[in-house]
């Protein structure tokens, strides 16, 4: 009998919960209603969004009038970069992010350098940390915005948010985080950590795809980038995707209820698959953070062997891991991120991301490592670096 397959690929997308989808199915035939309408069907629709909108504000520390659904979380971070850049643009041009944002942050802030906006990229340690320092040192009197995401999906580290809000604060500066990785593992608090508009979406925290919303903390100017229609009050417009909001309402109300015990699980999993690795594989190393990263994650490098070669030797084994991020699979660059904290590029090419989620036991993790450690020496073998490295051992 073939062994159940294990997915340890949760940075990238999780399954939808069964509540969750039942949740969100009446809303596709008997509850169809439009939430612009005044009849009963109408009303109904509008009932579940207002529901929805304050699930996802309970969740974050929010007040429900903060809350705007969009369809993903890309698009929510494309909104609160372009929305707040295009609202100051008479205050000032510049914007402060870092060096390892995820593409929809990057790229958004590249197409606003074409428009004339000037980008700081602040650099990161080791660890793929930046400093509140750092942003400090960074603002300007032209800055209208700093974006810097709460954790990484490549390799897991936490930012100090809480610091940076208060940098953000002090100098009166808007302050945007991409919290997509962080819902469901840790606290968020968008008062107590400073934080102005927020980005989140259903798919990473077991809810739908296609499902995202931005906090905006009240007063903070923001310019519309979908107009026609006057939902989400004036601000997002387009017939609002109700199956899908009350899926993600249901969804962030079940993963914030017990982060602790949740976390938990996830760190066992991720502490004993790290251990085991450093422990049994040679020339391997931990990407990210030690200890400030995010509970399920884990961002391994092996010397002298391919990524990609690697990730299809265990598909084959029934394994469904990353090498980094979903979005930048499928090109040869490697990873900005890991570039970032300083990885060479064949190193940066060897990497692993393993993220447990909520299906995974702690034998999952220990036979992903029984078979990496043979596929790592199969591939090593052909490796012509690699019997340099052996033959060099041997002679000292
Ligand atoms: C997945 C992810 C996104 C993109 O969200 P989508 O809903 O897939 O568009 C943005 N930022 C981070 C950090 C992510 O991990």
């Amino acid at each position: 009998m073939e062994a159940k397959r294990i997915y340890v690929d949760h940075s990238a997308t999780t399954p939808m919960k069964k509540c969750v989808l039942d949740a969100m199915l009446p809303y596709f035939t008997e509850d169809f209603g439009n939430a612009s309408t005044v009849y009963a069907e109408g009303r109904e629709a509008k009932k579940a969004i207002n529901l929805a909108r304050e699930q996802v504000a309970k969740a974050i520390g929010a007040t429900s009038d903060e809350i705007y659904f969009t369809g993903s979380g890309t698009e929510a971070d494309n909104w609160a970069i372009r929305g707040i850049a295009l609202a100051n643009k008479n205050k000032g041009n510049h914007i402060i992010t870092s060096s390892v944002e995820h593409h929809a942050v990057l790229h958004t802030c590249a197409e606003l350098e074409k428009q004339g906006f000037e980008v700081t990229y602040l650099p990161v340690d080791e660890f793929g940390m930046v400093s509140a320092k750092s942003v400090e040192e960074a603002i300007t009197d032209k800055t209208v915005l700093i974006t810097i995401m709460t954790a990484n999906n490549e390799i897991g580290t936490i930012m100090p948010i809480e610091e940076i809000g208060k940098v953000a604060k002090k100098n009166n500066i808007v302050f945007h985080t991409d919290a997509v990785q962080a819902i469901g593992m840790m606290e968020i608090d968008v008062e107590k950590m400073g934080i102005d508009l927020l980005s989140l979406t259903g798919h990473k925290f077991y809810g739908p795809k296609g499902s995202g919303a931005l906090y905006v903390r009240k007063g903070t100017k923001i310019a519309p980038i979908l107009t026609g229609g006057a939902q989400e009050r004036n601000k997002r417009a387009g017939t609002e995707n109700i199956p899908c909001i009350v899926g993600l309402g249901k969804a962030i109300e079940l993963a914030t209820e017990d982060i602790s015990g949740h976390t938990e699980k996830l760190r066992l999993m991720r502490d004993r698959f790290i251990k085991r690795v450093l422990d049994e594989i040679p020339y391997s190393r931990l990407n990210g953070h030690p200890t400030e990263r995010i509970a399920g994650s884990a961002n391994i490098s092996f010397e002298f062997i391919e990524g990609e070669s690697l990730l299809l030797m265990l598909d084959m084994k029934g394994i469904s891991a990353s090498s980094g991020s979903a979005c930048t699979s499928g090109s040869l660059d490697p990873s900005h991120v890991l570039l970032a904290i300083g990885l060479k590029h064949e190193t940066a090419h060897g990497s692993l991301r393993v993220s447990f989620g909520d299906s995974n036991t702690l034998e999952d993790a220990d036979r992903i490592v029984d078979e990496l450690k043979v596929i790592v020496a199969r591939l090593r073998e052909m490796s012509p670096l690699y019997e340099e490295v052996k033959k060099e051992k041997k002679d000292v």
